[in-house]
């Protein structure tokens, strides 16, 4: 149709066309594309185990066990005894008295939210909240005020003047997944106990992240007890597959009885599930992983300072290179490409105009050498494209 090839055509014009391209795994740092090798710093594996040893066993062992599909959603015959086991740890981890896996965090996110603000109710999130949490705002089909990115006064503002019967609910990225900062959960949390608001936090990126051996943002503030509602990835740090929410019991019995994007679609697969075990069973028995990667964001932070490139401070593995205009964070990448480094632009609708960036993602498996020569070829592109150094 005509209108599909204009909008293709449109976007290929704007450079904001995208494909798909699909790189072959060496090791848990290193893949190739069209015959040549590259250095990944553009994967959410943050700790790497989607290639540990002990995380693939674990998921073998399931197939031979289980078989390769769950046949059923969770609430007909798709709950396989691997579900509880992982349900219970996740709940230990977060803290919290009960936890439900979904298939992915976007599902948990639309579920959770859209299952939570019923009429009268009225959410407030963040202007870069992920485009799940933004889904879910729209499934639920309520009020929604959206506060500029991580404005304390902003929000405080809204929360006062907007009218609201029912419940009043704020919605935050833990870590934001394209900033790399880190939600004020404390003023957060502070104002939501004044209005009696429930607060939710996605921890996509903070999940074995940030935090005491990294059980995420709200631990990472000493908050676990004032967060009702965590919700979390299994496939980025984790390495695995799938989302989950950890909250109350009576939280959870709501949820599983009300998240449509939970009730309505086949469970996940054993083998994901056994590996997302075996993944978090890492992160608790190894929490140098988790220090080794804080180690590994800081060391790139600190030496693009050094350089002269300004980066936002912070502990996140997530550093973007602001670049401004889509062309030119393409040209970035491609730059780095030529280098054999493997990072992605980042462009809208994921980040907003003129915010166009290249987004690193530092893996606790990087070598410290292969930082250095990122670092200086960040730097060399930067020079060479002209780019201004805010
Ligand atoms: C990646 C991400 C999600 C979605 O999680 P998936 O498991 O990939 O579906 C949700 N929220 C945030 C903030 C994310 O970055």
């Amino acid at each position: 149709m005509q209108i599909w090839t204009d909008y293709v055509d449109e976007l290929k014009k704007q450079t904001l066309y995208r494909q798909t391209v699909s790189y072959q795994v060496i090791d848990a740092t290193h893949v190739q594309h069209a015959g040549k090798k590259y250095l990944l710093l553009a994967s959410n594996d943050y700790l790497n185990l989607s290639q540990h040893p002990k995380v693939k066993k674990a998921a073998i062992e399931a197939i031979t066990l289980y078989g390769t599909g769950a046949g059923g959603a969770r609430l007909t015959t798709g709950t396989h005894p691997l579900f509880s086991l992982l349900e219970e740890k996740l709940a230990q981890f977060k803290g919290e008295q009960a936890a439900l896996v979904f298939n992915t965090g976007y599902m948990a996110n639309v579920g959770v939210i859209s299952a939570l603000a019923g009429a009268n109710d009225v959410i407030f999130s963040d202007e870069l909240n992920h485009a799940s949490i933004i889904d879910g705002c729209r499934l639920a089909k309520v009020r929604v005020e959206v506060y500029h990115h991580a404005d304390m006064n902003h929000l405080s503002m809204l929360l006062k003047n907007t009218p609201c019967q029912g419940k009043r609910i704020v919605v935050t990225d833990g870590v934001f997944s394209m900033d790399g900062d880190i939600a004020p959960l404390t003023s957060i949390v502070e104002m939501a106990e004044e209005y009696r608001a429930i607060v939710i936090v996605d921890d996509a990126h903070a999940t074995g992240v940030i935090g005491p051996g990294g059980k995420g943002t709200a631990a990472y503030f000493g908050l676990q007890d004032k967060v009702q509602v965590q919700i979390g990835t299994l496939s980025k740090a984790l390495g695995a597959e799938g989302g989950f929410v950890a909250g109350s019991q009576e939280l959870i019995d709501y949820i599983r009885n009300r998240a449509r994007s939970f009730i309505f679609s086949t469970a996940l697969a054993p083998a994901t599930i056994a590996a997302a075990l075996a993944a978090l069973e890492e992160v608790e028995n190894c929490p140098w992983l988790v220090d080794k990667l804080g180690e590994n964001a800081k060391y790139v932070r600190e030496n693009l300072k050094c350089a002269g490139v300004p980066v936002l401070d912070g502990i996140t593995p997530i550093i973007p290179i602001m670049a401004g205009r889509a062309a030119e964070a393409v040209q970035l990448a491609c730059e780095l490409d030529e280098a054999g480094i493997l990072a992605t632009a980042i462009r809208p609708p994921t980040v907003p105009k003129g915010t166009s960036r290249l987004r690193l993602a530092v893996s606790a498996g990087h070598e410290q050498a292969e930082l250095k020569n990122v670092v200086e070829k960040i730097v060399k592109a930067l020079k060479r494209l002209g780019i201004k150094r805010r």
